[in-house]
This record gives structure tokens, C-alpha cells and sequence, in this order.
């Protein structure tokens, strides 16, 4: 009977096991991961349960008995050090082998370190796990000065929950607006403009220089214009480098991530990656994408259980990202890479829109902000592949689900 290994204790990597047994394979399955706790999904951690809204009892994956109930072993608080691929054996810390048949990397992705003197102070917070998440809970709890640097997605949600604890919150970011690269400037002023509203000072255009602190606890960030900014707490949230060292190691190909085919294979027929350690080839856009978000995770895993089971399995999902702050909530669908145009349709001012990327009256991206059930209709638009007649989709009167399919488009 076949062994299948699964190497990090996240969210591919719980959905990869519940697939496996949902598919009825019924060999042995061990989970390995690195944290104590048992695979926990990760959105909450910058809101619901940063902000006390979430019970902890909702970011596990799974009930703490359905590994013992579907006969995973779980090895928590365990580091797979080393792959062997010859021997086909994974390696812990401890020196303890794992003899796989199949193997799957879920190794996720860690915060990349804020590369300035006096990082290491006491007070500045990196966020990825629900130990960083307890501690920042506990930090705003001071309702102190907070400098956040980055204003990326965790950096912006961080805000938004420092700021509703009621602490003075200042983001630091080079870029002209937040969420500059993943967005671009039309709709990164949109997230600046509620946040400023809320009270969020931010400083464009400027970088944290040092961090100053006082008996080994930070106490100011200078910037790179010189400015100096009080604060009790610091956030770093400066983007995450995928953890791509056991396959590196191991000899599997790696660019931006753990290179996969479609069915989320490496370049060793025996090992597949998912989540956000997988640079996968996207049938959808023709090239290899890797995706740090939530839903890559959650339906990655069973792609690469079905294709470790032998199965015809396939990753061809249209990229997907959503984001809780202040008022706005929002999902987002596609990859504006190119884009030329951004149109809207609803009202911007009442964020009540969706914002289309175009390229050439193609929709590359859609974002609908407190519109809720189109993203069917959103994603639609995006596999279309050819221009729409633009007119149409900005209309709020026409249906979104026939905005291409009349008038010549
Ligand atoms: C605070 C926060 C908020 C987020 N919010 C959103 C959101 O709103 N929307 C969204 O779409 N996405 C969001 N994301 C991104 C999303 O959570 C990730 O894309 C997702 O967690 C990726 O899942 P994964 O299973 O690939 O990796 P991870 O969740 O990172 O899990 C990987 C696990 O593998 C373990 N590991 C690593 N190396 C080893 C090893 N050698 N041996 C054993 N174990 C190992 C790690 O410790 C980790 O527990 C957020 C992420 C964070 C951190």
C-alpha cells in the first residue's frame, strides 16, 4: 500500500489529506509541520481574530480529532530537514526517516525580514503565524503609538485593526500609494482614502531607515526623508519569500517558487508542491504564476492529492484574494499584469463598485468592493479572453452575466 508524505502543517496541506482519504486512498497519510498547533488557516490573524471578533475555534482547518478519525498522522512541532529522493525518505530534525511514495511540499512562505538596524528590537512584529497574532492583540491592547511599514495587504489590515483598538497608526511605504504593485494607483488611492478617513496617517514615498529603541525596546522609526516617529510598536509587513530551501536542497527545479506543472508536479515525477511555495504553470494565463493568497492554498491541496493519487487533475482556478478593512469588504479575481485601463462600474465614492483591469478591452482583473455573488460572473469575464464591449460592463443596468454575450462583443 502506497505512503504519502505531506511536508508542512498548513492549509494545502490539511486539504491535501482530506482529499486523499475523500478519494478513498487508503494507505498510510503523515502530515509533518513545523508549528504546535494543527493547520489553521491564516485570513483571521490579520482580522476577525486580530480584533477579537474571530473565536480561535474557527481558524482550524479541521476539528482537533478528525486526523485521528480519518487516520492522518500528525506530526506537529516536527521540521522536515531533508529530502532524500533517491531513497525516497524525508528527514526530520531529530534524524527520524519518512519513507514516502509520494511526497507533497505545503511549506508556505515567511515574512521577509525588515533588513534595518535595530529590527531586532523588542516591539517589532512580524505576522504570520496565531502566536504573532496573540501577541499584536496584545499590543494594541496599549492603544499606543503604531508604526506599520509596508502597505501591502497585511500592512493595510493591520492598520485597520491597530486603529479600531484605538492606537495612532502611521504606514510607512515607498510607493506612491498602498497596494501599488498588486493594484496599481487608481485603486490603491481608493484604499488610502478610507484609511486616511479612519485616521491612518500614511508617509508615501519614504522607507524605515533605523529603528531607535530604549532598554532593548523600540521607541522611534527614522525613515529615509529623516522623520522620526514615536512608536510603541512596529509591524513589519514587508512581503513573505516562499520556503523553498528543502526543495532547492533536494535538487527540484525552483524559480519564484517550487517550479510544478498544472497538476502541481515538480521536476521529480514522485514530488508535487502547493500553496504558496508552488510556482505552477497556469493553463488559464500561460505561464507560471505563484500565488500567496488563501484560495491557491485551499483548492491547490486537492489538485495535488488527485494527481499524487494518479488521478487526471488539473489547477486552472482564475487567481482569488479578499480583503476585510473598515468598511470595505472585497474579493478580488485575476492577474492585471499589463493592464491599460481600470473602469468602474457603481459608485467609487459610495464603495459600492467593481473595478475592471483591461487590456485592450480585454478584463484581465476584477475587484467587486461590497458587491456580493458576482464573482462567478467576474471570473467569467476574465476566461472570455477577448475585448468586451466596455460600455456595457460599466452599465449597472445591464445584467453582468450578458454584458458580453450581446451587441457584437
Ligand atoms: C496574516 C495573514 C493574513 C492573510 N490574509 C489573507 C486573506 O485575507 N486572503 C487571502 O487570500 N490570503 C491571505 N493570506 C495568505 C494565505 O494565508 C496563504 O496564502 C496561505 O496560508 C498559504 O497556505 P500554505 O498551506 O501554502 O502555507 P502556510 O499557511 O504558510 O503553511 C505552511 C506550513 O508549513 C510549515 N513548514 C515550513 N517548512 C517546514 C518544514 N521544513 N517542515 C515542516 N513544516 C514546515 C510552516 O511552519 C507552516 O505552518 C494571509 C496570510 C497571512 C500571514
Amino acid at each position: 500500500m502506497a505512503r504519502m508524505v505531506i511536508i508542512g502543517g498548513g492549509l494545502a496541506a490539511a486539504k491535501a489529506a482530506e482529499t486523499l482519504r475523500g478519494e478513498g486512498f487508503a494507505g498510510e497519510i503523515v502530515l509533518i509541520g513545523a508549528e504546535q498547533e494543527r493547520p489553521y488557516i491564516r485570513p483571521p490573524l490579520s482580522k476577525g481574530y486580530l480584533q477579537g471578533t474571530d473565536e480561535l475555534s474557527s481558524v482550524y482547518v479541521h476539528e482537533e480529532g478528525w486526523y485521528a478519525d480519518n487516520d492522518v498522522q500528525l506530526r506537529l512541532g516536527e521540521v522536515v530537514t531533508r529530502i532524500d529522493r533517491a531513497a525516497h525518505v524525508a528527514y526530520l530534525g531529530s534524524g527520524e526517516r519518512e519513507p514516502y511514495d509520494k511526497l507533497l511540499i505545503a511549506t508556505g512562505a515567511t515574512p521577509r525580514p525588515l533588513p534595518v538596524e535595530g529590527a531586532d528590537l523588542d516591539g517589532v512584529h512580524y505576522l504570520r503565524t496565531l502566536a504573532d497574532s496573540q501577541a499584536l492583540r496584545a499590543a494594541f491592547a496599549h492603544q499606543g503609538n503604531v508604526v506599520i511599514i509596508g502597505a501591502g495587504w497585511i500592512g493595510l489590515e493591520t492598520a485597520a485593526a491597530a486603529r479600531q483598538a484605538g492606537c495612532e497608526v502611521t504606514v510607512v511605504e515607498p510607493d506612491p500609494t498602498p497596494l501599488y504593485r498588486p493594484l496599481g494607483r487608481e485603486l490603491g488611492e481608493v484604499f488610502a482614502g478610507v484609511h486616511q478617513r479612519h485616521g491612518v496617517d500614511f508617509r508615501f514615498g519614504e522607507q524605515a531607515a533605523r529603528l531607535r529603541g530604549g532598554a532593548g525596546h523600540v521607541r522611534e522609526v527614522v525613515t529615509s526623508t529623516g522623520a522620526v516617529l514615536p512608536a510603541d510598536d512596529v509591524v513589519v509587513g514587508i512581503g513573505a519569500a516562499p520556503n523553498v530551501e528543502l526543495g532547492r536542497d533536494a535538487g527540484l527545479e525552483v524559480a519564484s517558487g517550487i517550479v510544478t506543472d498544472a497538476s502541481l508536479r515538480t521536476s521529480d515525477p514522485d514530488v508535487y508542491a502547493a500553496g504558496d511555495v508552488a510556482e505552477a504553470a497556469s493553463p488559464l494565463l500561460g505561464r507560471r504564476i505563484r500565488v500567496e493568497h488563501w484560495a491557491n492554498a485551499l483548492n491547490q491541496g486537492p489538485v495535488a492529492a488527485k494527481a499524487m493519487l494518479g488521478q487526471d487533475a488539473i489547477y486552472d482556478d482564475v487567481p482569488y484574494f479578499y480583503t476585510d478593512q473598515f468598511e470595505i469588504g472585497m474579493e478580488f479575481s485575476g492577474d492585471i499584469a499589463g493592464y491599460d485601463d481600470v473602469v468602474y462600474r457603481g459608485s467609487v465614492d459610495d464603495l459600492e463598485f467593481i473595478a475592471f483591469w483591461l487590456h485592450h478591452g480585454r478584463v484581465l482583473g476584477g475587484m467587486n468592493v461590497n458587491v456580493w455573488d458576482v464573482v462567478p460572473d467576474i471570473q467569467a469575464l476574465i476566461r472570455l479572453g477577448r475585448s468586451v464591449d466596455v460600455k456595457r460592463l460599466t452599465d449597472t443596468s445591464v445584467p453582468l452575466d450578458t454584458t458580453h454575450s450581446e451587441n457584437g462583443t
